[in-house]
């Protein structure tokens, strides 16, 4: 349920709702935008006297939030969900380019792909610590070591980092070292893991399940946030078709459907998606053209040698091509980066 106030609604009317609802055991999230005031309601709808709601001064009218998801949509909250990164704010109008390596390797690996990736403009960096290999028999990661070269890594070069996080009782260990949480896409729908890192107060890059619908994506953006964290962004890193040229199928569509559906900021992973360096470029065009708010993307000085996805990983040259390119497009479509 949302409760709209009227454009002239004075605070303590607002006030006034908000106790009313709270007395009665509801959970509120409250939404000032510009011109009025939402009020969300979370708890057992059917319980709720919506007559007596209407009624109140400053209340302009009562609705229904039909969608299963109500703390990331955008009827709780039109307005855009902005989350600081670094200095840079992701949801704004700056398109946000986080690059790096599938995984962290050494510390040489990492420095090289930083100030590669800083100098061509990136603005984060990525690295995986804890890998979720389909094969157990693959490289699993480095672990705490490999959380402790990011941290040294963004010590020396200023960036921060993005790195996934696999399970419950490594998060309190990886957010020590991590400005982002990364929930991988096997992951997406781990419970769990979504409740822990819920209960920190990092932001969150939630990828969607390979085979996972856009409402499920938000169901598990909906777990976090309803533990109190708010800062979740999502990502698109394709999905699974019949389709087998490519790793993945790039699914543009949930780009502007997110966009319409959820004020959270949304990142596209040309990288997974399509699983080959050589069609990275060009889907990252078609992402920011489409309205991504940002790009994760993977880098590695030798993609040959990379202990995991070194086919869709690019030289950091060729990224910082990308970057020439993608900024023609931002700004093309009123953007920048
Ligand atoms: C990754 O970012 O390296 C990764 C494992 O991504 P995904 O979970 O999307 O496969
Ligand atoms: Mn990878």
């Amino acid at each position: 349920m949302i409760i709209v106030m009227k454009m002239n609604a004075t605070s303590n009317e607002v006030d006034s709702v908000l106790a009313r609802l709270e007395s009665g055991g509801w959970k509120t999230h409250i939404s000032r935008g510009e011109e009025r005031t939402i009020i969300g309601v979370i708890g057992d709808e059917r319980k709720l006297d919506q007559g007596t709601l209407s009624g109140m001064d400053g209340v302009d009218r009562v609705m229904p939030v039909l969608r299963p998801f109500k703390l990331a949509s955008r009827d709780f909250q039109p307005e855009d969900s902005k989350i600081a990164l670094n200095g840079h704010v992701i949801g704004d109008n700056k398109v946000i380019v986080i690059a790096g390596p599938c995984a962290v390797e050494s510390m040489e690996q990492m420095m090289e792909t930083a100030i590669a990736v800083k100098e061509a403009g990136a603005h984060l960096l990525r690295g995986g610590a804890f890998k979720p290999r389909t094969s157990p028999y693959s490289f699993q990661g480095m672990g705490e070591d490999g959380l402790k070269i990011l941290a040294e890594v963004r010590q020396q070069t200023g960036l921060h980092v993005v790195t996934e996080v696999m399970s419950p009782d490594q998060v309190d260990l990886v957010a020590k070292y991590a400005d982002v949480l990364q929930i991988g896409t096997r992951n997406m729908q781990n419970y769990a893991l979504l409740n822990a890192v819920g209960q920190t107060r990092k932001p969150v890059l939630l990828k969607r399940g390979m085979m996972s619908t856009i409402e499920e994506l938000l169901m598990s953006a909906e777990y976090i946030m309803s533990n109190g964290n708010h800062k979740v962004i999502l990502c698109e890193r394709g999905i699974r078709t019949f389709e087998k040229y490519t790793r993945n199928t790039l699914d543009i569509n949930a780009v502007p459907v997110l966009k319409e559906l959820t004020h959270l900021p949304v990142v596209v992973d040309p990288s997974h998606a399509t699983g080959r360096w050589t069609l990275v470029k060009a889907t990252s065009r078609a992402a920011v053209a489409a309205g991504a708010d940002g790009l994760i993307i993977e880098v590695h000085p030798n993609p040959a040698e990379a202990v995991s996805d070194g086919e869709q990983s690019l030289k950091p040259k060729r990224f910082a091509e990308l970057m020439v390119e993608v900024r023609r497009v931002a700004e093309a479509v009123g953007r920048s980066i």
